[in-house]
């Protein structure tokens, strides 16, 4: 028997967070989580913490084509911080929409 967190509310805000259960800030399913966080940063955490391994994977390969689109030179700070405002953006944007 799970004393905690074995009766999670259904139907309620799509990113309530309940004390052991993970649910995706993205697609809203309680997926597989990253297995690390993928930047080195508060950004990375926040991903870690909310963002399922489908998504990531989803994720990665829009970036691909974001920097193949805009030519980004991830050597380039400027490049590497507009990439985050996009991770940020493809992740964390639409929740006040
Ligand atoms: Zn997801």
């Amino acid at each position: 028997m799970n004393a905690e967190g074995d009766v999670a509310p259904q139907g309620g805000q799509g990113y309530l967070f309940v004390m052991g259960t993970f649910q995706c800030v993205r697609c809203g399913q309680p997926g597989a989580r990253i297995s690390a966080p993928p930047l080195p940063n508060e950004l990375g955490n926040r991903l870690y913490d909310q963002v399922c391994q489908t998504c990531w994977q989803d994720w990665l390969r829009e970036q691909t084509a974001i920097i193949n689109h805009y030519g980004l030179n991830l050597m380039d700070p400027k490049a590497r911080a507009f990439l985050m405002e996009q991770t940020e953006g493809f992740f964390f944007a639409s929740r006040s929409e």
